[in-house]
């Protein structure tokens, strides 16, 4: 193969980033400018030019989705596999690492992966031993709470009690939730990152080793790396030694920063530059090289992009540009509703498909993944095939989880969160007294709840029934671990015999309704995806055992099927069914649509209070509306030809039927590359029903009228003393709509915040 191929397709400043020589390499460029194909590319010439190891190469991306793309491209470049190449997202990179070096790592050999919903679970129990009433301090927060200490790299010795007067519970939970996890083998996300840390930090000789072995370390969507992957990164690439060897490679968009709610910090691009070239000489210091030609966009929708990021204040300032024609105009719908919208958005996918255009060159797009349910109604309901990325995703179903759960205890009896998601789980006449007790034995006597469970069978401290339930239970999971028999089955057949013991299948579909129907058959789907991975494994593995360095034990664990089959499941919750390509609509949330692209794009619910999310519009300081307008560039830019952006004035979300004013985000974008599509008015039966709903401005909203760009300013305004005549006195906090639309937001001294028209509130 010669070089002609890796170059040809690449532009000059795509080819300079390329064949870059500089030690560190940032790529700074907006969407659609070929920052993902450089990474291809280099990876391609690296190997091919400089005859760069495929082994030496590490590659993070953002999913394992992407990752897969990646690598899938990069054997497409070079024409041969490379199995031995490392690459995948932080989590998956971090968990390599961690199956290989467990000890190292001081954690058990076969130790589990626990998603969000077992990490929450294991806090409430937490929680409850300690007393802390749970409706003062809610759970999602502690949990939050310790999820932003890891990700931020701080373990609950590390901080300050200081800090933390008259909150001390926190420090409190967080160290024996660390103490639990520790003893049952159990790992988080956030986890998986800073344990992989620590072993840098901790154990020199597992860092030198990697230091030696990795030349060249390439990330895409750098902009959302939070501040344990960077520190992690930053370590790996021996950026503290001046000897060090290792290219680093980064390409981001600071205008794409969409994750600062999870911890990723903007700042790392900025930083980069400054804080990777420690060791280097002038020449071969960090380099940047910004890309600026759009080949994704038409030029209306590329226009529209960069007129709304531009009004974001906290940028490293880059614009894009491209070749491409001015294309169509961007359609702006105004529905009734949420049905109205979703029925707009199916007849503009009729049409696009009765003209001979791809159904999986569409995506409909939405700040939040409840929003999918009415376009899922109205696809069904015209027979659309589609598919929901995000939501819940396969792994994350009840079921399913159930399954696992059978799964993993039988793998490890020390596993307490799946011992306590399936001890009554179907039915077995366990009741919640007896789980308490085996609760408080396990924690009296510092054991796991299996441990427990058997002493106080032996000791008699159980009522017979219970003990009879508890110890047929016991007898079946012991049942389920093949281990034990010394008999030879395959993952598939260990998995089967599982399912097929727990009894789940009939449990789950004991009612005769679809959904149990549903669930059932995810149970079926599960022996599916084993035998799935079964046959194709997953590409990071291998790339690990191939490793020379691993001990005979170390070995061993990366070739237990179950062990890699259950975390390769912990993993993939992460993101879900990306696996079959039907030729299907894809629906999915803003967040997930990151570095993809579609012909058509429908970016739905653009209305104030949905997106931005209010949320957002409560945060005085603005970082949060600036990262809700990252998103909204994120959205806009995913679209390569025609892009339809809605709005409803009426939203009936979990449950609730509310009136909506479009979003600011509209009036942001040239009415010149616009379309206005209005809702026809044959619709009013539609109206009646506002004025009985129990929004605070119903009665004013029966006339549609006002665009999105003619946003008045108003007499009254942020931060106002204003008086109501039956709410009293308060400060105005917020405020959107112009004319008859106008509303404000009111903080009243003691009334608490409410939303008045202000046609109708006659404030003073
Ligand atoms: P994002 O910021 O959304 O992740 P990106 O900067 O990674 O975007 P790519 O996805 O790499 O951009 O490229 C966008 C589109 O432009 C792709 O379809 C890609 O194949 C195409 N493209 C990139 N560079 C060129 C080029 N030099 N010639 C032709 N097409 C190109
Ligand atoms: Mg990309």
């Amino acid at each position: 193969m010669d070089i002609s191929q890796i170059l040809d397709p690449l532009n000059k400043a795509q080819r300079q980033a390329v064949c870059s020589e500089a030690q560190n390499t940032l790529v700074l460029a907006g969407a659609g400018s070929g920052k993902t194909r450089v990474l291809v590319h280099r990876i391609a010439w690296l190997v091919q030019v400089e005859n760069v190891s495929p082994y030496s190469i590490m590659a993070v991306t953002f999913t394992n989705k992407a990752a897969a793309e990646m690598r899938f491209r990069i054997e497409n470049l070079l024409k041969t596999p490379l199995r031995n190449m490392w690459v995948g997202t932080f989590h998956g990179l971090a968990h390599r690492l961690l199956r290989a070096h467990w000890k190292d790592a001081k954690l058990v050999e076969n130790f589990q992966i626990i998603d969000s919903d077992d990490q929450l679970r294991l806090l409430k129990r937490i929680m409850k031993e300690m007393g802390i009433d749970d409706k003062q301090h809610p759970p999602r927060e502690v949990q939050w709470f310790i999820n932003d200490c890891k990700d931020n790299g701080k373990r609950s010795q590390q901080l300050n009690p200081a800090d933390f007067r008259g909150r001390e519970f926190l420090l409190d939970i967080y160290y024996r939730y660390e103490e639990l996890c520790q003893r049952t083998g159990l790992v988080d996300f956030a986890e998986l990152l800073l344990r992989a840390h620590e072993l840098w930090l901790k154990q020199p000789h597992v860092l030198k080793h990697y230091q030696q072995r990795f030349s060249h370390i390439l990330v895409d969507e750098f902009q959302d790396t939070n501040t344990i992957q960077y520190a992690w990164l930053k370590v790996l690439s021996g950026n503290n030694l001046p000897q060090t060897n290792i290219h680093t490679f980064v390409v981001g968009d600071d205008d794409q920063s969409i994750y600062g709610w999870r911890g990723a910090k903007i700042e790392h691009i900025r930083e980069f530059c400054h804080d990777f070239n420690a060791g280097a000489s002038a020449e071969k210091a960090a380099e940047t090289i910004k890309l600026e030609q759009n080949y994704r966009s038409t030029g209306n929708i590329l226009q529209a992009a960069n007129a709304v990021i531009a009004n974001n204040t906290e940028r490293l300032g880059k614009e894009l540009w491209t070749e491409d024609s001015e294309g169509e105009l961007l359609q702006i719908y105004r529905a009734f509703n949420e049905i109205d919208e979703a029925a707009y958005v199916a007849g503009q996918i009729e049409k696009w498909v009765d003209k001979g255009g791809k159904r999986s060159d569409i995506a409909i797009l939405y700040r939040s993944n409840a929003q999918s349910q009415p376009h899922e109604y109205e696809l069904v309901k015209r027979g659309i095939p589609y598919r929901v990325y995000g939501g819940l995703r396969f792994y994350e179903r009840a079921e399913v989880k159930d399954a696992l759960a059978y799964m993993r205890l039988a793998a490890n009896y020390q596993d307490d969160a799946a011992f306590e998601r399936i001890i009554n789980t179907p039915a077995r006449g366990i009741g919640l007294r007896t789980v308490e007790i085996i609760r408080a034995a396990a924690k009296n006597n510092e054991q796991f709840l299996w441990q427990a469970v058997q002493e106080l069978i032996e000791n008699k401290q159980l009522s017979a029934r219970a003990a009879t339930a508890v110890q047929k239970f016991i007898y079946l999971i012991e049942e389920m671990d093949c281990s034990k028999k010394g008999d030879h089955f395959t993952l598939v057949e260990q998995v089967a015999h599982i399912l097929e013991l727990s009894q789940l299948k009939q449990f789950h579909g004991r009612e005769n309704t679809e959904r149990a129907q549903a669930k059932v058959e995810n149970l079926q789907e599960l022996i599916n995806a084993v035998k799935r991975f079964d046959d194709e494994g997953d590409p990071l593995l291998e790339a690990v055992k191939e490793s020379a360095e691993l001990n005979d034990a170390e070995q061993q664990v990366l070739t237990n099927p179950m062990s890699e089959f259950l975390a390769h499941a912990a993993l993939e919750a992460g993101e879900g069914q990306a696996d079959e390509w039907e030729e299907c609509v894809q629906l999915m949330s803003l967040h997930s649509a990151k570095g993809l692209e579609f012909e058509l794009v429908f970016l739905t619910g653009v209305e104030q209070g949905l997106f931005p999310h209010k949320n957002a519009l409560q945060d005085y300081v603005g970082g949060k509306l600036e990262e809700e307008r990252r998103l909204c560039y994120v959205g806009i830019t995913r679209a390569r030809q025609q892009l339809h952006l809605t709005h409803a004035e009426s939203r009936t979300m979990y449950g609730r039927n509310e009136m909506a004013l479009p979003s600011q985000f509209l009036s942001e974008i040239p009415a010149s590359l616009v379309s206005e599509v209005r809702a026809v008015n044959n619709n009013f039966s539609s109206f009646d029903s506002f004025s009985n709903n129990n929004s605070s401005f119903s009665s004013s909203y029966a006339s549609p009228g006002g665009s999105a760009d003619d946003r008045a300013e108003g007499e009254i305004s942020i931060g106002q003393r204003v008086k109501h005549k039956k709410f009293g006195e308060g400060i105005v906090i917020d405020k959107e709509g112009s004319g008859a639309r106008a509303r404000v937001q009111v903080n009243f001294d003691y009334e608490g915040t409410k939303w008045l028209m202000l046609s109708i509130a006659k404030l003073v």
